[in-house]
């Protein structure tokens, strides 16, 4: 298990040679030591890159996407010990690492590596006697800082376009979760990627990352986690002007209508805020229910929740795994105590399971809770196994709910009538809506939000666009 810093190519240990704890989501135990990037790592990392920023830049799209192809075939091919990893770091259960996040981190880099020779400028209409063509160039250097939640996707969301496009990286992942993108930095090196193009320097928020923010040499910073830090990224960011592209938090809005398939609905809910115990930007955390189906909708979603099967996130008929952190864990459990001094009702879970065998690890039961629209569980990001239950009456009331918080990420709707699915999806202020469905993703569909869940898209056409810059060519004919 690789445990050092990636930078121009090489393991290395961190200059000041501190370290930070690893452990296990399910009981507390160490896994490992890592090594904790600070300024002086960030600068050696930010400096390698940048010296091999030219020869990146001038291989062919074509050269850099075999190397991304490469890479695709690559995790492919150690697909169950990157999900043994992955699942053991962050506690997700080995069955979704299996069949989503491994299977998504390679098909992002495949995606974006046939993308990378197809990069194309246009020719603009200009006046007589002018031949206007605009080219995409890369930016430079580029910072990537990244949370907990999904690190072995996350490394191809935030490479694969940046690399496609011709930068060179410096990524951060949490210091909670580092040990899948430092297994990639392996796998990249050995599929022949060159030193310096990708640096990885695991470390905490207010050290390592705060220098990568504020790094002069550093062209563009792509953050992904929450809205809090995300300002301090854009006030860390001001010495050179950098570009910021933020993917912040979110609440979800997940409406279900009068006339829609209850079954469906009920199944699509779950998934939409139980799947990675709830530690999803995108998580369908408010559920918004019309009065006439909420008592029978709730019978059905209850049992279902309380039909979850917790256990190790390496016992493959686990369900539902820990939570990353201890101290998220208690994040989680304070806002059923929030909700109830709000008057807010707890219809089921709430607490850690009684299950001795988990006592030691971050679990958290499914957690359903009714409330009102401006209670603090129905406005504030919660990030676990925690679904706010909200009722309304009219499809006003309900576009009201759902556009009544800060942010505008993930949302939902689940009917039979097509135009007011049409309307609603019109209306709804949020990056991303599923009809029908929930939580869908894919290589090619822009991702991202609105409000304060941020700006810019990842993923798709729109990710290149985020990771190049227009330049306009005038020439006199
Ligand atoms: P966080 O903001 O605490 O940390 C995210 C990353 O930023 C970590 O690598 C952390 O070390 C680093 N960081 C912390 N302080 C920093 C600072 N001052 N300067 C620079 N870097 C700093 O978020 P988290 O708790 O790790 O992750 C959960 C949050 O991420 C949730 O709000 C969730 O919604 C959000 N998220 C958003 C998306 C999206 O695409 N919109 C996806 C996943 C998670």
């Amino acid at each position: 298990m690789q445990n050092q810093l990636f930078i121009d190519g090489r393991f290395v240990p961190a200059v000041k040679g501190g370290t930070i704890e690893v452990l296990s989501p399910h009981d507390g135990s160490l896994i490992t030591h890592i090594a904790a990037a600070e300024a002086e790592d960030v600068d050696l990392a930010v400096a390698a890159a940048k010296r091999a920023f030219p020869a990146w830049a001038a291989l062919s799209g074509a050269e850099r996407g075999r190397l991304l192809l490469k890479l695709a075939d690559k995790i492919e091919e150690h697909q169950e010990e990157l999900a043994q990893l992955e699942s053991l770091d962050t506690g997700h259960p080995l069955r979704d690492s299996r069949s989503l996040d491994v299977p998504r981190t390679a098909a992002c880099f495949r995606y974006f590596g046939g993308m990378a020779d197809k990069i194309e400028g246009a020719v603009i209409p200009v006046e007589t006697g002018f031949l206007n063509y605009v080219q995409r160039k890369p930016i430079g250097v580029v910072g990537q800082i990244v949370p907990w939640n999904f690190p072995l996707m996350f490394t191809s969301w935030k490479m694969g376009p940046a690399l496609a496009a011709g930068n060179t990286v410096v990524i951060k992942p949490s210091e909670i979760t580092p040990l899948s993108t430092l297994r990639i930095a392996e796998l990249m090196k050995e599929v022949g990627f060159p030193d310096g193009v990708v640096n990885v320097v695991p470390g905490y928020g207010h050290s390592a990352g705060q220098r990568l923010a504020e790094h002069e040499d550093v062209g563009k910073i792509c953050f992904t986690g929450s809205t809090a830090t995300g300002r301090r990224i854009v006030e860390a960011s001001q010495g050179n002007l950098k570009r910021v592209q933020l993917e912040l938090g979110g609440k979800g809005a997940n409406i279900v209508f009068e006339d829609a398939n209850l079954e469906a609905a009920v199944n699509g809910a779950a998934w939409a805020i139980f799947h990675n115990q709830g530690q999803a930007c995108i998580a369908g955390s408010r559920l918004i229910l019309h009065e006439r189906i909420a008592d029978e909708f709730l019978e059905r979603f209850i049992g279902l929740a309380r039909s979850i099967r917790l256990g190790s996130p390496l016992d493959a008929d686990t369900e539902m795994g820990p939570l990353t952190s201890a101290q998220h864990r208690d994040r989680v459990l304070a806002y059923v105590d929030i909700a109830r001094a709000q008057g807010g009702r707890v219809l089921s879970g709430g607490k850690v399971p009684s299950d001795p065998a988990l006592a030691h690890g971050y679990y958290v039961e499914p957690t359903v809770v009714e409330a009102q629209p401006d209670h603090r569980v129905a406005q504030e990001e919660v990030f676990g196994p925690f679904v706010t239950v909200l009722r309304f009456s009219t499809d006003e009331e309900a576009l009201a709910i759902a556009n009544g918080t800060q942010y505008g990420l993930g949302s939902g709707l689940w009917t039979r009538d097509l135009q007011r699915a049409h309307r609603m999806a019109a209306n709804i202020h949020a990056g991303m809506c599923w009809i029908n469905c929930y939580k869908r993703v894919s290589p090619g569909s822009p991702f991202g939000g609105v409000g304060q869940s941020g700006y810019g898209r990842e993923m798709g056409f729109e990710a290149i666009h985020d990771y190049t810059e227009a330049r306009s060519v005038w020439v006199n004919v």
